[in-house]
């Protein structure tokens, strides 16, 4: 091992003389200085383990060059020892007072020196050895936070996908076993992200970046949402749920609603989790109250297994559970106790537990907030949320920048499901290209994607001026990432996997309301003029009913060439066949949209048809009339001109807005007849599904379409129901 070095600083030879010697037998290197100034000049180029350091000396005297010593980053750490004459306490405490850490007085006596010396090598030794095992321990702590940032990035992107598809795969027509496998999936994709979100949490406390909001919440909202949470569950189980909420807590308070709703819920789940029989009580009172703040006490209470009185407090430390056999039992990570204690000092609180074996366990923490009025907290909500209708969104264009197939699927899905129109971007370069050439409302813009990321496309999109919000969706949970976003110019932020809840209410956020259509106008622009005649058709009524849309009409026309042009050779060959089952589904579709577009000698000769085959006493001659009139109408349609193939695209993807006027006698016709059973359903729906083309209520339209065939009135009604409720009519 190298030998630790000592910096002797004496004027007199003599004494360097001496203490060079003694220390030299005693195994140091020794470096020597005669004066202030060489000394500071040595320190440029020598660190030495140790400096005695004479007080008196010409020009700067030792005192001065400690301080210098002191002042310099690279030398303060450096102990100094004070070579001193006499025993003058004055200066000795001086020069503990600039920071030596000894003194040893002239004459010199090897018995003192040494020992002091050597228990000041130690000490820096041992100082050195704790500053490197700090410094090794913090790079484990960075390294650990770096993975467990880049763990939940790994594990929330596919979980995202997960979660989505099983969404959308919910709203498609399954068997009730199918149902209930969805619904299981669910269920366990959010445990495993409890469990992703708890280790993050932790892992914020650990690095001191867990924070609690202050704004204003209603304390009645967060507890119902606990309560519609917890209530079946806990039915479920057997058990009775019992609320206890003081009459006198104010309506609103000022705090953190997010994080108590995280504490309520642990402390719910766990009670829920260990108890077999009997009640779980949640009650909340008021402890202290003033003008300004209010204290109040939450419990959860049990009549669970219990904890031992002996391990009670070590719960509330991470990763602690009451004993082996309780993990291996029922699970967990021991994380959510440590979590809860964590928020509620940062609430000015605490947490205890009363607790009995075998008999249950009661929860207590107590938590301050500043108080509020209903004008504070409705204030706020119309700042931060965004206007609720849904018609809002509809028509809205979003630029989604997604690089992994799966969940461009999920997302693009589930906004085309709102009528939004999406377009994708595979990347940042792509989103660029995309923003230069398209007017969107937003961008959702993923993070991590190859060729260029998030960050860099942002900041090249706000350097060519766009000011579009741009919105980051990334599997990135952790605080640094949302503030680089946002001083990359982003304006907000939301974690994969997407809450549809919160993307939603995000882009309401940020989607001004249109003075003017804009699918309209796109519409007008590219509307060439119809005949005033069309041969087949009753052009006013049809106009009229799709309320005065012209271009929608034309589109249903062609849409109706590509669809039913071979419908004359299908029912012939389903009357052939004796297929009387089939010819009169399409006889009856047929007549429905015939209807729709007004083309009544089709309709008429389908109606006829369709009686005769019900009544058995079908001729030849009524097919004839219905392949006349069909010819008749197809020949029309071709002497309208197509819209051109690019312009048709922007049509199929521009989401019209809903005409609330033409949809809400449809939607309440159609409503009575399915109540009464009417199986004429099916005309009305072609009605409204035409008014509602385009208005991103596709996949619930085929839906009720799919019911209709299969007469299951009961589904029908409950998609019209949620058309209703989205279209805010009443039916
Ligand atoms: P976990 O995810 O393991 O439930 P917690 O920190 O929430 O983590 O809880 C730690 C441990 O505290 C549990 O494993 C259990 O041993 C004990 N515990 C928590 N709540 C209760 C309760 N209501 N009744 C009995 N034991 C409980």
């Amino acid at each position: 091992m190298k030998r630790p070095s000592i910096l002797i600083v004496d004027d007199e030879a003599q004494n360097r003389k001496v203490l060079a010697n003694t220390l030299n037998e005693w195994g140091y290197s020794i470096i020597l200085a005669d004066d202030g100034l060489q000394t500071l000049e040595l320190l440029k180029t020598k660190t030495p383990h140790l400096i005695l350091l004479d007080i008196m000396m010409p020009g700067m005297d030792g005192f001065e060059v400690c301080q210098k010593i002191k002042a310099d980053p690279n030398t303060k750490d450096i102990p100094i020892i004070f070579l001193t004459a006499h025993t003058d306490t004055d200066k000795v405490v001086k020069g503990f007072q600039l920071g030596a850490v000894d003194y040893i007085t002239k004459p010199f006596n090897s018995a003192e020196l040494i020992p002091r010396v050597q228990t000041h090598i130690k000490l820096k030794a041992t100082e050195e050895q704790l500053i490197q095992k700090i410094q090794e321990l913090e790079t484990a702590n960075r390294t650990k936070s770096e993975f467990l940032a880049t763990m939940s990035h790994e594990i929330r992107t596919p979980m995202n996908g997960i979660i989505g598809l099983t969404q959308l795969a919910q709203k498609t027509r399954l068997t009730f076993q199918q149902q209930d496998y969805l619904t299981k999936i669910d269920s366990l994709t959010h445990v495993l992200l409890d469990i992703i979100n708890d280790i993050l949490d932790f892992s914020k406390i650990e690095a001191g970046k867990l924070n609690v909001e202050h704004i204003n919440f209603s304390l009645e909202e967060v507890l119902n949402k606990l309560f519609n949470t917890f209530s079946l569950k806990i039915e479920d189980k057997g058990l009775t749920l019992y609320k206890n909420i003081s009459s006198d807590i104010p309506r609103y308070l000022i705090g953190d609603p997010l994080r108590l709703l995280q504490i309520l819920m642990n402390l719910t789940g766990n009670a829920l989790k260990f108890t077999e029989k009997g009640k779980i009580l949640i009650a909340v009172n008021v402890i202290k109250k003033d003008d300004t703040f209010i204290t109040l006490k939450f419990s959860v209470q049990d009549t669970g297994i219990g904890i031992p009185s002996e391990i009670k407090e070590h719960l509330f430390k991470a990763f602690t559970q009451a004993d082996n056999t309780i993990s291996r039992k029922y699970g967990g990570t021991g994380l959510g106790l440590a979590i809860c204690k964590c928020l509620v000092t940062m609430m000015e609180g605490d947490i205890w537990i009363d607790s009995i074996v075998g008999e249950g366990s009661t929860f207590n923490f107590t938590a301050q907030f500043k108080c509020s009025s209903e004008q504070e907290c409705s204030k706020q909500q119309a700042q931060t949320k965004a206007v609720p209708s849904i018609n809002t969104l509809h028509g809205a264009r979003i630029l989604l920048v997604e690089d992994n197939l799966i969940n461009q699927q999920v997302a693009r899905e589930s906004l085309e499901s709102e009528g939004l129109v999406v377009k994708i971007a595979n990347n940042g370069q792509e989103a660029i290209t995309a923003v230069t050439n398209n007017s969107f409302d937003v961008v959702l813009m993923d993070i991590q994607m190859p060729e260029m990321d998030g960050y860099e496309a942002t900041q090249i999109i706000r350097k060519n001026q766009y000011t579009l919000p741009i919105v980051a969706m990334t599997a990135h949970a952790m605080n640094s990432v949302r503030e680089k976003c946002l001083l990359v110019g982003m304006n907000d932020y939301i974690t994969k996997p997407i809450d549809l809840e919160l993307l939603f209410s995000i882009l309401k956020k940020w989607i001004k309301p249109k003075s003017k259509p804009y699918a309209i106008q796109k519409h007008q622009k590219i509307t060439g003029e119809l005949p005033n005649t069309l041969p087949g058709f009753e052009l006013k009524s049809a106009i009229k009913r799709l309320g005065g849309n012209k271009s929608l009409f034309k589109m249903l026309l062609h849409d109706f060439e590509r669809d039913y042009a071979h419908a004359a050779i299908d029912l012939r060959s389903a009357l052939e066949h004796n297929e009387i089952e089939t010819a009169l589904i399409l006889s009856h579709t047929l007549k429905g949209i015939a209807g729709n577009l007004s083309a009544n000698e089709l309709q008429k000769a389908l109606s006829d048809l369709e009686r005769a085959l019900k009544r058995d006493n079908f001729e030849d001659v009524l097919m004839d009339n219905v392949e006349i009139s069909l010819i008749k109408v197809l020949e029309s349609i071709k002497t309208i001109p197509q819209e051109n193939q690019k312009d048709l695209e922007i049509e199929d993807t521009q989401s019209i807005p809903l005409d609330i006027s033409i949809v809400t006698p449809l939607l309440i016709n159609l409503h009575q007849m399915i109540e009464k059973h009417n199986v004429n359903a099916a005309h009305s729906l072609t009605a409204l599904s035409t008014a509602m083309s385009g208005t991103g209520f596709s996949t619930e339209l085929h839906h009720i379409s799919d019911c209709l065939n299969r007469f299951d009135f009961s589904s029908t009604k409950k998609s019209l129901n949620i058309i209703a409720k989205r279209c805010n009519i009443k039916l």
